[in-house]
């Protein structure tokens, strides 16, 4: 007897009307590419750490894809027309690409938004101190992070010192292999009964988080302390700069190893800042990879986010109204306030930012049957927020309709999610101040495990769809 291959009435019925999410590897044929994107991706992880690093690094590839300085057209008076590319840098920590679509400025834009700070430790102003014949470092801890995760691992030093004489010195200690690196040290479990007995919250604290940095003293017998002295004198030979210039520094300590693959099948990606710098890299890749869409395409990648967007670098600021505004103006004749609020009211934004992808390691903080899953595809996310959606910026239905229909039409693997189960906690992205502005905005990005750890977690296939899917978007959403 054969077994029939047809398939039977209910069987027919449930593919038709059931929605089931699907293995994104499945849908995708050529892993190769999967392969290769990631790579690339893998090497941006461990060149731009920081969201300084992320902006230098993003200008090279902006400007080899053939993209101009927007300040420089500006400064000489020249005009802006279909098919050109721009960049705006924003203090040294943000920045915006687009390029000029063949519709009017007024006709909206296609917009993708992603963030490019990360949680880490910055040094305090005054950070140097020194105890027991050690120096230490102190931090004050930047974004959401479980203190515990941030002890005993190698961390290296980024930023820039700007000296008393107003030259600028940019820091990067602990990336190369022959660098020393900064940790962080905890107790030993012999004499940790204590500890142990805290609340994970409570058993490492903010103000101790001091990063060792010295124990070597300076020969004067006269000096009190002789290793901070060390230190100061190393610091003062080697980059020419005293105690005092720390005020002016922004120094963050991040974790020092580089970006790997994880798995026998190599099928997943492990690094510090994939929330959300997985994201702006594949939205930066998605606009660095299309000529001449219709609608101006833009991708604007923020700072702060991880604060809550606030500073004239984050989202709640006015600087991609105002490089909107800018577009409006060089590329129209008769410019007025009107054509930025009508471009503003017409424009479409995916708010690309990660999402906590389901761990079976941790059950009942998602509700199975709406969580974000690693390996599926982009996580489309309706609503954030948190206790009765406060705080979200609700996509409209329309919108989701018209995203879901695209990228079903485009073959790119994507799943509908919620941030975690109802009052387990929540979050909120970029989205809302965006949507301020009369934008509508859908969030949507790759899922992640262990987010804000030194250490997250993404699926290559995700990353992959999410760059297919931000490219689809800026080519073909009406
Ligand atoms: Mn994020
Ligand atoms: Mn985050």
């Amino acid at each position: 007897m054969s077994e029939s291959t047809e398939k039977s009435r209910g069987q027919r019925l449930i593919e038709k009307l059931e929605y089931k999410s699907a293995n994104a590897w499945e849908k995708i044929p050529d892993r190769e590419k999967v392969f290769q994107f990631c790579d690339g991706y893998k090497a941006f992880l461990d060149k731009a750490k920081t969201e300084r690093e992320y902006v230098k690094e993003a200008v090279l590839l902006a400007e080899k894809s053939g993209y101009e300085n927007l300040d420089k057209i500006i400064a000489e008076e020249l005009p802006l027309t279909t098919g050109d590319k721009i960049y705006r840098v924003v203090k040294n920590k943000a920045i915006v690409f687009a390029i000029i679509g063949k519709k009017p400025m007024e006709n909206g834009t296609r917009m993708l938004g992603a963030h490019i700070d990360s949680p880490r430790l910055d040094l305090k102003q005054k950070p140097i101190f020194e105890n027991t014949d050690m120096v230490f470092l102190k931090t004050h801890y930047y974004g959401g992070i479980k203190k515990y995760q941030w002890v005993t691992i190698p961390l290296s030093l980024h930023g820039v010192i700007i000296r008393k004489d107003g030259t600028s010195l940019e820091i990067n200690i602990g990336e190369s292999d022959d660098d020393p690196v900064f940790t962080i040290t905890d107790l030993l479990p012999h004499l940790a009964k204590e500890q142990m007995e805290k609340k994970l919250g409570e058993a490492i604290t903010g103000e101790g988080l001091n990063s060792l940095a010295g124990s070597i003293p300076y020969d004067d017998k006269d000096v009190k302390e002789k290793v901070k002295l060390n230190i100061l004198s190393i610091l003062h030979e080697k980059y020419d700069i005293t105690e005092e210039d720390f005020l002016s520094a922004e120094l963050e300590l991040v974790p020092a190893f580089k970006a790997k693959d994880i798995g026998f099948d190599r099928s997943m990606i492990g690094s510090y800042g994939q929330d959300d710098r997985v994201s702006a890299y594949t939205s930066m890749m998605a606009i660095f990879h299309i000529d001449d869409p219709e609608y101006t395409s833009v991708c604007v990648l923020t700072d702060k986010e991880e604060i809550g967007s606030i500073g004239n670098t984050g989202a709640e600021s006015r600087f991609l109204e105002d490089f909107l505004a800018d577009l409006c103006y060089l590329t129209s004749k008769n410019y007025s306030d009107i054509v930025l609020r009508r471009c503003l009211n017409n424009s479409v934004m995916l708010s690309a930012d990660v999402n906590a992808a389901l761990d079976p390691n941790y059950e009942g903080t998602h509700d199975k049957l709406n969580a974000a899953y690693m390996g599926k595809g982009i996580a489309v996310l309706k609503y954030a927020g948190a206790r009765g959606k406060a705080g979200a910026s609700d996509a409209h239905a329309e919108l989701f309709a018209n995203v879901r229909k695209l990228f079903n039409e485009n073959d790119v693997p994507w799943h509908s999610t919620e941030l975690g189960a109802v009052d387990k906690g929540g979050g909120g992205t970029i989205s809302r101040y965006v949507a301020n502005l009369g934008v509508d905005v859908l969030d949507c990005g790759a899922p992640v495990l262990s987010m804000h750890s030194p250490f997250e977690v993404t699926s290559k296939v995700d990353v992959y769809s999410a760059y297919k899917g931000y490219k689809v978007f800026l080519k073909k959403y009406e």
